[in-house]
């Protein structure tokens, strides 16, 4: 298909990978699981907290409750502590590795994890802009904006001419909603079909070649995503926003066109993994809790499962949930899915800090890589 930049075309976000396990066998974990723990904020630092995490070696954190409780030891592929700038944070998080598979075919997925207030899209785009137009200085910018860097930077080095678009979706309330798209906003269906796993149907791509273009349509989302009605009450905090690059590489030989491949890098900002407290939860709220709860519960769920030794591959329940669905060919198939697990150091998020570390240190012992089906 001919597309002009900035045009649009109706793409599946869910393109079934290659049979690719033989290619990355034995050369990485498919999850890879990195611990960022922000530096106090304002208000904690005014209570006087005190931090309860300590990093003992690059992947080591121990977490000594006070009061003399007992301390606890987690361990992740790294851990990057409060004081990292987000340049260190892209070199140690192994993104680029991500990048790189993405470009042979593979399907990648980042994503952030944890609380609200925790972390999770600062680590992806940097701080909120200060006003209309203000960008973000590019010190602060986050793993997506490193990420796009790095790979315009690495399609000039290879020969081939390679088409890039985006797509850019929120799930809030198990409904998808395009963020590239102008018009009336309605809610798109996720389907399944065998030759392109699962897809959203009319969803928008639009063709990008340069870091600005591909900026521009970020920042479009991110307008999107924060003036929608519903974001009266910070649904961004309680929505997952999904933004996917396509990258399709042509063949080297037209004899032998098969040899073209589709590959993925989706950066995943997932809704706050806070409880909703039962009292607070009525009636939309509920729903919204429940809907958070049921698909987060599934993505752990679903890497559980993947763990399990003794579970049959064939049947993770992918289709428990939209996120699921839509992070399927990552988790199951190919590729490698790198979870970011967001904290804060302060002794009052102390539960759900814990919550979040059992979470994704569950996540990193996922050792094989089923086919995800229908
Ligand atoms: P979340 O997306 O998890 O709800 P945010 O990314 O919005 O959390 O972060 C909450 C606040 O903390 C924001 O004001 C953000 O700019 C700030 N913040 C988060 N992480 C850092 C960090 N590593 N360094 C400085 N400020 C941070
Ligand atoms: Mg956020």
């Amino acid at each position: 298909m001919e597309v002009r930049n900035g045009e649009t075309f109706q793409c599946s976000i869910g393109n079934l990978p290659q049979t690719l396990g033989e290619r990355t066998k034995g050369m990485e974990t498919p999850i890879q699981v990195v611990l960022r723990i922000r530096p106090m904020n304002q208000a904690e630092l005014r209570r006087g907290e005190q931090s309860v995490l300590h990093c003992s070696g690059p992947r080591t954190l121990r977490v000594s409750p006070l009061g003399g409780g007992r301390e606890v030891a987690f361990h992740f592929s790294m851990v990057l502590d409060g004081a990292r700038t987000q340049d260190e944070v892209f070199q140690g998080s192994g993104v680029q590795r991500l990048v790189e598979l993405a470009l042979q075919g593979f399907s990648c997925t980042a994503f952030t994890f944890g609380q609200t207030g925790s972390g999770k899209t600062y680590t992806l785009t940097g701080p909120p802009p200060q006003g209309e137009g203000e960008t973000v200085p590019s010190s602060l910018t986050g793993l997506m904006q490193r990420s796009f860097a790095c790979l315009l930077d690495k399609i000039q080095h290879v020969g081939t001419p390679i088409t890039l678009s985006a797509s850019y979706l929120e799930i809030y309330n198990e409904q998808v909603r395009d963020l590239l798209s102008r018009g009336p906003h309605h809610y798109l269906p996720v389907r399944w079909n065998k030759t392109r796993g699962f897809y959203v149907e009319k969803l928008k791509a639009v063709k990008f070649g340069t870091f600005e273009e591909v900026m521009k349509l970020l920042l479009e989302g991110l307008r999107r995503r924060r003036s929608s009605a519903h974001n009266l009450n910070e649904v961004s905090s309680r929505s997952h926003a999904l933004f996917t690059i396509h990258i399709q590489c042509p063949a080297v030989s037209p004899s032998r066109p098969k040899e073209q491949t589709f590959g993925k890098l989706c950066f995943v900002d997932l809704a706050g993994s806070e409880k909703v407290a039962a009292t607070r939860s009525r009636g939309e709220l509920m729903l919204e809790a429940s809907n958070i709860n049921r698909s987060l519960l599934a993505l752990g769920h679903c890497i559980s499962l993947l763990l399990d030794p003794r579970q049959k591959k064939n049947h993770i329940p992918y289709r428990d949930s939209k996120l699921t669905r839509l992070l399927a060919d990552s988790l199951g198939g190919s590729g490698i899915t790198l979870m970011v697990a967001c904290v804060s150091p302060s002794a009052q998020s102390l539960p759900e800090t814990l919550n979040t570390l059992r979470y994704a240190s569950r996540a990193q012992r996922v050792t094989t890589r089923p086919m995800p089906k229908g």
